[in-house]
């Protein structure tokens, strides 16, 4: 897992140094970008929530800050606040396609992890 996230790292960075053409930020790729950011977000909520009913152990982060709602709510909708934060970032560096790269990252990773909890909360 460490190896794919240094070659995601590696490519990222890669495309973020070439020139790319201008465009306005909340355009529609980034809206349909940062929706499916925010989708990823809560079905890995949900996901993380169903198997702890099950039973079964946070890997990542502690439980006692999965099984408060609040709280997690808060990380996750942070996490993905602070992915449009850095996109916006990269947008003014005139880096777009990294800007685009790491909300399909975002969406990748957490719907992975989404998606491997409801495995696990329904056929495990
Ligand atoms: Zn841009």
């Amino acid at each position: 897992m460490r190896l794919l996230n240094i070659l995601t790292l590696v490519c990222f960075f890669s495309v973020a140094s070439q020139a790319q053409e201008t465009h306005r930020f909340f355009d529609t790729q980034n809206k349909i970008l940062f929706t499916g950011v925010a989708v990823s977000r809560t079905l890995d909520m949900h996901s993380t929530w169903q198997a702890r009913r099950q039973g079964l152990q946070e890997a990542y982060l502690s439980n006692e800050l999965v099984d408060n709602k609040k709280k997690f709510t808060g990380f996750s909708y942070g996490m993905a606040g602070a992915s449009i934060a850095l996109s916006y970032a990269f947008h003014k560096k005139g880096w777009h396609k990294a800007e685009r790269i790491l909300s399909y990252v975002h969406i990748g990773t957490v719907g992975y992890t989404a998606g491997h909890n409801y495995y696990l909360s329904y056929w495990q």
